[in-house]
């Protein structure tokens, strides 16, 4: 009986091996490469909305429960992802990517949360659409709202200053002038996810510039990636990365609550 059941073991176990061999000899078509320009989308471009005028240069000081993530004075709160000490520039209160020194993010990991960051892009432009005053903020060091130059500067929409990158165009265009500051507050609250790692509620946020709103509560679907579509893993906190995308973007008076 033994050998018999064993036998037909034996059997069952050559067809499958000789079914799995047959399937893999079949000949399926292969994804067309991703190139960036497929997830690029052009219009609508969002309408241009002038800012109010800041009447105290712009900036406001912390609430009295805000963590300080940069006073003006140094990067303590700031590492790089090796843990080094960054090499962006810190001087006369403010702080400015060092090109090609790479990203930096906090120390500190974060779950919900309100960020306030304010940024400015050089007076003097060089380059245009993505090659003009591009950095970023990730959070949770994941999902990247765009920083850009957009004052009289086109690019595809949904990768404009205060899009979810190459998911959510921003609802207007809230740009001020090279040179001048620029204030993102940005309301963010963390997903949940299912045991098989997608999504039980996934990220939202919301994104203010300047007072304007450009994200209302989005709910974001995934990564945000310059090639290929969105991707879903799960993430417990995570730092508030900022991008080195190759231009001197300058901050400041940047804290944050936790919610
Ligand atoms: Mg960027």
């Amino acid at each position: 009986m033994k050998k018999t059941i064993s036998q037909a073991l034996t059997v069952l176990c050559a067809g499958i091996v000789t079914f799995s061999a047959h399937a893999q000899d079949k000949k399926y078509p292969d994804p067309e490469p991703m190139s960036p320009g497929m997830s690029e989308w052009w219009q609508p471009q969002p309408p241009i909305v002038t800012p109010g005028t800041a009447t105290d240069a712009g900036s406001t000081t912390a609430p009295s429960d805000a963590i300080i993530l940069f006073d003006g004075k140094n990067l303590d709160q700031w590492q790089k992802p090796n843990g080094e000490a960054p090499e962006w520039i810190v001087k006369d209160g403010v702080f400015t990517v060092k090109p090609g020194t790479g990203e930096i993010r906090t120390k500190q990991e974060f779950g919900d949360f309100q960020l306030h960051i304010e940024w400015r892009v050089p007076e003097d432009v060089q380059g245009e659409s993505q090659g003009r005053g591009n950095s970023g903020v990730f959070l949770q060091g994941i999902y990247e709202i765009q920083i850009l130059d957009n004052y009289n500067n086109e690019t595809y929409s949904n990768g404009q200053a205060g899009s979810i990158y190459k998911q959510s165009r921003p609802l207007v265009n809230a740009m001020r002038k090279p040179g001048e500051w620029n204030v993102y507050d940005i309301i963010y609250e963390a997903p949940t996810f299912k045991k098989d790692g997608t999504y039980r509620t996934p990220p939202r946020v919301t994104v203010l510039q300047n007072g304007i709103i450009l994200q209302n509560n989005t709910a974001i679907i995934g990564t945000t990636e310059y090639v290929g579509f969105p991707r879903v893993f799960p993430h417990g906190n995570g730092p508030i990365s900022l991008q080195d995308h190759g231009n001197p973007i300058s901050f400041r008076n940047v804290w944050i609550r936790e919610l």
